[in-house]
């Protein structure tokens, strides 16, 4: 099945633009976190959203938690890892799913700028960003696990199942991930070495660690990892005033596509792309 736009994200911005495609009945796949976003649930108190009057993070959270059950618009779970253009539609990497869609609106928020030396350059012989897609090639085998929030934790262990020792390198406080096999660091990962394939990491103190592979779990990828070819600037996706990106079929919004990073432009934002999304299928399927 080709679904007719994919959004990837799960913040306000995504809210918005899921809310208006399920409106207008699109066939679309939304992919985050069921939690929406971290950045809803921490804010003390919001004052800035027209509306409404001094709602704490949880306040607002628990009201779009309600609009989209109210709506009945499934989120899918996972971290999507890669979107490849397939000549007239997309395709999606999401965890073991894969997903193909006409259209995509990325609704992020800001990518993490600090990456590990030679990350990139590893990626895919020995580097992952996904557990459970690559999780099965270490089995019995050394790795090392960073991850900057506690939702992966479920992933971690899962990691902890196939793999020989696991090297896990927590960016958050109180990890509470628990298994024998699985070695705890308070170092932080500086660069990923090897030759035709990841054989260690140097850590920020200096020392090295031999492993097989290197699993980064993260809230975010960088913008060009999931997407290539898609112009970026000052680490924001540069966008026209239909949040479309230079990537036809590609529109996006929130705080991925520039400051200021706030609700209310996240919703606006989130709202356009959906209405140019519609005004592109009538287009192409015309
Ligand atoms: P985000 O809220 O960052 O959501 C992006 C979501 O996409 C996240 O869940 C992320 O995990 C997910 N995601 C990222 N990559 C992928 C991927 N590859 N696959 C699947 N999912 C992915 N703004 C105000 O206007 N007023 C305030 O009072 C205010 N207070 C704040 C207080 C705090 C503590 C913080 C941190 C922020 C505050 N903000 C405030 C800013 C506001 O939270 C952001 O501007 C807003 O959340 C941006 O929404 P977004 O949808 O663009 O991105």
């Amino acid at each position: 099945m080709i679904y007719d736009a994919a959004i990837v994200g799960t913040g306000p911005a995504g809210v918005s633009a899921a809310l208006n495609l399920q409106i207008h009945q699109k066939k679309f796949v939304w992919i985050g976190s069921r939690n929406l976003s971290d950045k809803i649930a921490k804010a003390e108190k919001i004052s800035n959203y027209p509306g409404l009057l001094d709602v704490t993070g949880e306040q607002l959270m628990q009201a779009y938690r309600e609009q989209i059950a109210g709506m009945q618009i499934p989120i899918e779970e996972h971290m999507v890892s890669s979107i490849m253009k397939m000549g007239d539609h997309f395709a999606l990497m999401a965890g073991n799913e894969y997903y193909e869609t006409r259209t995509v609106i990325l609704a992020t928020g800001i990518s993490i700028r600090t990456t590990i030396e030679n990350e990139t350059e590893y990626l895919g012989r020995g580097v992952s960003y996904c557990a459970t897609c690559d999780g099965a090639l270490y089995r019995g085998r050394t790795i090392a696990v960073v991850s900057n929030n506690a939702r992966f934790e479920h992933e971690v262990q899962y990691l902890s199942q196939l793999a020989g020792t696991v090297h896990f390198f927590p960016q958050y406080p109180k990890p509470a991930v628990k298994a024998d096999n699985v070695v705890l660091h308070a170092d932080k990962i500086r660069s990923v070495v090897g030759e035709t394939n990841v054989n260690s990491v140097l850590l920020s103190g200096g020392e090295s660690l031999a492993v097989d592979g290197v699993f980064l779990l993260r809230d975010s990828i960088s913008f060009q990892t999931l997407l290539k070819g898609l112009e970026v600037a000052d680490n924001h996706i540069v966008v026209d005033r239909q949040m479309a990106t230079n990537i036809p079929g590609v529109y996006a919004a929130g705080d991925c596509t520039g400051r200021p990073y706030q609700y209310a432009k996240a919703v606006g934002e989130g709202n356009v792309a959906a209405h140019a999304v519609l005004e592109y299928l009538q287009l192409i399927m015309k």
